[in-house]
């Protein structure tokens, strides 16, 4: 059997890691130039660290994460106005960057990955597909996955035009990594984020001279602006902290990852021999937080369900994977929206009601509830 899998990002690779142990032959395409390192720092647990630990992955996760000791605000003189200890007993989170997590993933597939080129057309019947790419070379396979992201070209391929299948949810999203020895030894392994009406930014240090950082802002128009450092500068720039040090070297994409936050629920995940995997179908926005881990455990269960399946009709597995995974997103993207007012307050009163919240989740025995109320189910995908 042979799968074509558009976009070698965290679900592709972690679907390529299985399809290749199952004996499958594997050609990934990536729009990418060269393998993406860029990105922002992402929280990885739930069923996703639990397939990774049973993947064999763990040990390499350990060397490669960034354990962050207290989560908290400050305001625009760097003062402290909340804080939560991270605590032993707290439901397990390795903290990495996105790009870290996806080369742990690559460095166990073989499949060739094809950069700089994406899907052109598709054609499909029952005996195959044929996928042709814009590099002008047609491939056959058994099944084309389409784990391309929230913008996925092989949804608006096969399904339909983006707009059929992307929720906005009001804010565009900003994160880079900068080279910063003082910075990072200011902010250490502390999450620290300052919050103004409408704007959130964050930081936390990535090992002892990077920094990571975060952005959001609330933004009724969807439209990614045509120079988005520029942008930032202008909308987080005054705000103080080490906001104007760290804006004064923003960079431009790729190294500036700029985006509207968006969820996806697309009524269908497959078509005869095409499905979807990770954010293009089941995007579930840095709200919820989940989406990395959803995208290794999304990977997982479909595999699972390839495996079982006979080798002519492959549609009964893929109903079972989509089945399987949309429950659990469908929690996950209502968790999200419930989160958002807190993750970017629109307004002082909410941000000082945050303040308190946060204060008292501080207190013995609530931390701990606290912090997993902030990782919903999906657990049970893994079995
Ligand atoms: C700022 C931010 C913070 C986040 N924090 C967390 C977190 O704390 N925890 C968590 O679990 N999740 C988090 N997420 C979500 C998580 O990053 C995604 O859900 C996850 O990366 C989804 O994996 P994916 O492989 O589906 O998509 P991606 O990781 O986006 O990979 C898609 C791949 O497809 C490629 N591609 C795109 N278009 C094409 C095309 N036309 N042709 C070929 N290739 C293409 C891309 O270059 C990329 O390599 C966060 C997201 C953001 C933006």
């Amino acid at each position: 059997m042979k799968a074509i899998v558009c976009g070698a990002g965290i679900a592709g690779t972690a679907l390529a890691w299985h399809l290749e142990r199952a004996g499958w032959d594997v050609e990934m395409v990536e729009r990418a130039p060269a393998f993406r390192e860029s990105g922002y720092m992402i929280d990885f647990y739930g069923p996703g660290l639990e397939a990774a630990g049973r993947m064999g992955l763990r040990p390499r996760l350990e060397e490669v994460r960034h354990p962050v000791h207290e989560i908290g605000y400050v305001d625009g003189s760097g003062r402290q106005t909340s804080r939560l200890a991270v605590k032993a007993g707290f439901a397990e989170v390795v903290s990495l960057l996105r790009g870290d997590l996806a080369r742990v993933l690559a460095e166990q597939v073989r499949a060739p990955v094809r950069y700089g080129t994406t899907v052109a057309a598709v054609r499909q019947d029952d005996e195959g597909v044929e996928v042709e790419l814009t590099d002008g070379t047609r491939h056959e396979a058994d099944l084309l996955v389409g784990a391309d992201g929230v913008h996925s070209r092989v949804r608006e391929l096969v399904f339909g035009p983006e707009e059929r299948f992307v929720r906005y949810l009001g804010h565009h999203v900003a994160a880079y990594v900068v080279e910063d020895e003082d910075l990072s030894r200011r902010v250490g392994a502390r999450y620290r984020m300052l919050t103004v009406p409408h704007l959130m930014a964050g930081a936390y240090a990535v090992g002892e001279n990077r920094l990571a950082l975060l952005f959001l802002r609330h933004e009724p128009d969807p439209a990614v602006p045509a120079d988005p450092a520029a942008s930032l500068r202008e909308h987080f720039g005054q705000l103080g902290w080490i906001l104007p040090e760290v804006l004064g070297g923003c960079p431009q994409p790729p190294e500036l990852y700029y985006d509207q936050v968006t969820q996806v629920e697309a009524p269908s995940w497959s078509s005869g021999r095409v499905v979807l995997l990770g954010d293009a179908c089941q995007a579930v926005s840095l709200f919820a937080g989940h989406g990395a881990s959803l995208a290794v455990a999304a990977a997982w269960v479909l595999a699972g369900e390839l495996r079982a399946a006979s080798s002519g009709d492959l549609s009964p597995a893929l109903d079972r994977y989509a089945a399987r995974m949309r429950p659990v997103v469908a929690d996950v993207q209502s968790f999200g929206r419930r989160f958002l007012p807190w993750m970017a307050p629109s307004s002082r009163l909410r941000i000082t009601a945050r303040d308190w919240l946060l204060r008292l989740a501080s207190l013995p025995g609530a931390d701990r509830l606290f912090m997993n109320s902030l990782s919903p189910g999906g657990h049970r995908l893994i079995t």
